[in-house]
């Protein structure tokens, strides 16, 4: 009996974490083949802005299954109507491969839902479910329940024991707009991505405008991160009117201090490895402080800004020693801007306004403790900072 994987999703654009999850999968299965099908919609999922269309998404689908003699694709679901339902992709493949026993392949991510899809009763009835490992701290404590709530529904659960591998689309369309995806893509489906200008990879953002360029970047943010930035941004600009520095450069740095912080602790090295950047101890034993050092390797290279705003993103997690008005204002912006409520951001929103480097001090100085009661490490930069305001006798 042929023994058939299904693999469904928006593949926006596809990955190597798809392909591998299929492959590895199938060979961990036993499966005869796995066939691919992208949605053309799916139920509850709002495709971004400017996502190509779905007949392009199933181009780069084929793309990057073609070196697999393993994988299948179907443009089942890109030519349906609308959204598609799986119960319905599955009843339809049933007639197509009589016989044939059908395998449900999901991300690791979607099991717990599972019981909530349409007709899921039927799902269960047709096919087996295997579950693909996404990889994450949440797995192991998502896994049991997810399957145990299946379980009780009648199906039949097995766990795909592949390596996981922790990429997905939404990180890749960031990684895509910063230039630094390769390391996730098949070649051809990069080629095709930049040949039909997709993901922003061959837009000119050098120097935008400050309403395109709080577009770009909301796009860019984890959604509850865009309040917060916007408040940075309009705290330096009050504070850069305060202690007259340029309020271009400060609204432009704040906008942009954040703009890579999305990207996790490995996808911060990786941007740092395609940009060539070599990196310090500390930065690669904390990769997640690392955001402001590739925010400002991006504020640089992919929108063009100039050295002054750079430098501020630069240093805007640990300081400095040296640190100018602008770096100062950006340091302390972010620290007091209007979405942060902890005790003392009373008194460091009046000091800003009244003695910028005693904010900058005070802001260091919270650091120093929050770290310690963590019982992370202080970063040299940060100590370097506080021993040059306390030599200004700050
Ligand atoms: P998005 O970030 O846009 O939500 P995605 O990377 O999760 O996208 P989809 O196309 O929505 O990709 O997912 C299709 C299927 O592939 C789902 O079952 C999903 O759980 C699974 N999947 C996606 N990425 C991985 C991965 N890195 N490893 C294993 N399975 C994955």
């Amino acid at each position: 009996m042929e023994r058939i994987g299904i693999f469904g999703g928006t593949f926006n654009p596809p990955h190597t974490g798809h392909i591998r999850a299929a492959v590895r999968g199938a060979e961990a299965l036993g499966l005869d083949k796995v066939v691919l099908i992208p949605a053309r919609q799916v139920p509850g999922k709002q495709m971004p802005e400017g996502s190509p269309t779905p007949e392009q998404r199933l181009e780069m689908v084929r793309l990057a299954a073609a070196p697999y003699p393993i994988l299948e694709v179907s443009d089942l679901e890109v030519r349906a109507q609308g959204s598609s339902y799986t119960w319905q992709t599955l009843r339809t493949l049933g007639e197509r491969y009589p016989g044939a026993e059908l395998t449900l392949m999901v991300g690791s991510d979607r099991l717990l839902s599972l019981p909530e899809w349409k007709q899921a009763e039927e799902i269960v009835k047709t096919a087996a479910i295997a579950v693909v490992p996404r990889g994450g701290k949440q797995e192991k404590n998502l896994l049991l329940p997810g399957i145990n709530a299946l379980e009780e529904m009648g199906a039949t659960v097995t766990t795909a024991e592949t390596v996981p591998c922790e990429i997905s689309s939404t990180q890749l369309r960031r990684l895509l707009a910063f230039r630094c995806a390769s390391e996730f893509l098949d070649p051809a489906v990069e080629d095709y991505i930049r040949k039909n200008s997709l993901y922003h990879t061959v837009s000119d953002w050098n120097r935008l405008p400050m309403d395109r360029l709080e577009q770009v970047v909301i796009g860019l943010l984890n959604p509850n991160r865009v309040r917060h930035v916007l408040g940075c941004r309009d705290t330096a600009v009050e504070l850069a009117k305060r202690w007259g520095a340029d309020t271009e450069d400060a609204a432009r740095a704040g906008m942009l201090h954040d703009v890579t912080k999305a990207l996790d602790g490995p996808l911060q090295l990786t941007l740092c490895r395609a940009y060539g950047t070599l990196l310090d101890d500390f930065s690669k034993k904390y990769p997640k402080t690392l955001h402001a050092l590739t925010g400002s390797l991006v504020a640089e290279r992919i929108f063009g800004e100039n050295k002054a705003v750079v430098s501020a993103i630069r240093h805007h997690t640990t300081g400095k020693a040296d640190m100018n008005t602008l770096e100062a204002i950006i340091y302390v912006a972010d620290y007091m801007e209007p979405n942060r409520d902890f005790p003392g951001v009373e008194e460091l929103r009046k000091l800003a306004f009244s003695d910028l480097q005693a904010a900058l001090k005070l802001g260091l100085e919270m650091t120093l403790v929050h770290l310690k009661n963590q019982g992370s490490e202080v970063s040299p930069e940060s100590r370097q900072a506080l021993e040059w305001l306390k030599g200004r006798g700050v």
